[in-house]
């Protein structure tokens, strides 16, 4: 890896695979640099599925990169495509085996020649120098490793490299710092879906439903309230969670379940973080325990997998050249510097309760993200995408859903792969030409464009 490349990409997860990927594709030399062994990120280490969205209302707003990996998936069966969401809060859920993820992840990367992947390797270091990143080292069992670049993508999720660059971040919502929970996925099998489809349908005042949906659909189910009432006051729940969450699998009788939640503990902070990853694996004991007692269809069912590591939701966000806001998102806001459009609500795990506030002003709307969210305000040669892009805690509750990190990803690697070829600062692209790039490799550049 003692090499010079001419992107280098930070990151091997949701949105650092479809940038290096993207920036490949348009002749870059491109290092993909990931901590752990695997690919994929969230979607396979942390087994978050179903991808979201694709869709606002009937329009598909995501395309590209991130459609791609869903008809290869497709081409697996290793996922329906994208189907309603029963719930309702966004038109288009996308559901995955997250073990398939990973298999697709390397078989698309062995087939891009432009690309040298590094796993196990976590960076420790940027080196800056008038305000350029020059290199970028990682630390291991092995050693130290350095690689040095002419641009950088922090896919870290957690701004790591904004971090290690000194660029400026913010953490936590104003009033008092506190970011989203982290929660802990697993799986259960054996469920009777039957049963709960047929709960569903005589108890629909227990559920957060979209009226349009049969129960007979691929299920997500977010609702139960008064069973979790129950197990709390009969104190055989505990977590800070008002509802059951779950999500159908791919396989009969198997479920992910989304209901873990651990709060007022930093994402980026190690000892917090072990902490968070014991007490995720206590609850997710004591929810398989609630779910078998309490929730009709659960009583037979079996803990298959919990993910490889908690989920973390938020934790450093960039203070870029522009910060996405809350009103952005209400208001369904387009900018003329769009590079991917997001159809999710504002969504808030409470940082500190048992909440999930949701607020929209149009349902199945969708707003721009515009380029400079993923500028940073000194360093001339990074691009951020993913989790960390400059938002507020209430936009990026919005914004960081996966196909939107996907679409991010995407448009990173080429507008370095621009910068590289123009031999112009990131920040100095001409980004109409950014927009008719992605537009011409398949994505779309924002509102306007769909
Ligand atoms: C519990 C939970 C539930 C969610 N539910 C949904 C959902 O239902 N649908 C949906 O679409 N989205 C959901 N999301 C949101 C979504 O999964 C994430 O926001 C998105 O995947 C983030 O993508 P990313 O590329 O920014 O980060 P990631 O996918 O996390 O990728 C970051 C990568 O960088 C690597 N990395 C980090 N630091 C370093 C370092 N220093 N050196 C090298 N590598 C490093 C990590 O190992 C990882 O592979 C959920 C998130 C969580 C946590």
């Amino acid at each position: 890896m003692n090499e010079y490349f001419d992107v280098v990409v930070c990151g091997g997860g949701t949105s650092g695979i479809p940038a290096a990927i993207s920036a490949a594709r348009n002749g870059m030399k491109v290092a993909l640099i990931e901590k752990s062994s695997g690919l994929g990120g969230s979607n396979t280490n942390a087994m978050v599925s179903p991808l979201m969205t694709f869709h606002a209302g009937e329009k598909q707003v995501i395309r590209g990169i991130a459609q791609e990996i869903v008809d290869r998936l497709s081409e697996r069966s290793a996922t329906p495509g994208h189907v309603r969401d029963t719930i309702g809060m966004v038109s288009t859920i996308t559901p995955i085996d997250t073990e398939a993820l990973k298999m697709l992840y390397f078989e698309m990367l062995s087939a891009e020649p432009n690309i040298s992947v590094l796993l196990g390797s976590p960076i420790t270091k940027a080196t800056v120098k008038q305000n350029a990143i020059q290199s970028i080292t990682v630390s291991g069992r092995y050693g130290k490793i350095v690689i040095s670049g002419k641009t950088f993508i922090d896919a870290t999720g957690d701004g790591d490299i904004i971090n290690l660059s000194k660029e400026n971040y913010v953490m936590g919502r104003t009033k008092d710092g506190m970011s989203q929970p982290m929660s802990l996925m697993f799986k259960v099998s054996g469920v009777d879906l039957q049963k709960v489809r047929d709960y569903i349908s005589n108890n629909p005042e227990q559920f957060i439903w979209n009226s349009q949906c049969s129960v007979d659909e691929y299920l997500g189910v977010s609702g139960f309230f008064s069973h979790v009432k129950r197990a709390q006051e009969n104190g055989d729940l505990t977590i800070p969670r008002d509802r059951v969450l779950f999500f159908q699998g791919l396989v009969d009788g198997e479920v992910t379940v989304n209901m873990t939640r651990v709060i007022k503990l930093s994402a980026v902070d190690a000892y917090d973080l072990t902490k968070a990853e014991f007490e995720g694996h206590a609850q997710v004991d004591e929810t398989v325990r609630f779910l078998k007692k309490y929730i009709p269809g659960f009583e037979n069912c079996r803990l298959q997998a919990v993910a490889n590591s908690i989920g973390v939701r938020e934790s450093r966000r960039l203070s870029g050249t522009y910060t996405l806001t809350a009103n952005d998102v209400i208001n369904n806001q387009q900018f003329d510097d769009s590079v991917a459009v997001c159809a999710f609500p504002i969504d808030i795990h409470s940082p500190d309760g048992s909440a999930l506030d949701w607020e929209r002003n149009e349902r199945f709307g969708c707003f721009d993200i515009p380029y400079r969210t993923m500028l940073p305000k000194k360093v001339t040669n990074l691009i951020v995408t993913g989790r960390c892009i400059s938002a507020t805690h209430e936009a990026l509750a919005a914004a960081r859903i996966s196909a939107t990190a996907m679409a991010l990803g995407e448009a990173a690697g080429l507008a370095c792969a621009m910068s590289v070829k123009e031999d112009v600062d990131v920040g100095k692209i001409n980004v109409g030409a950014l927009q008719k790039n992605l537009l011409k490799q398949g994505a779309i550049a924002g509102k306007k464009y769909v």
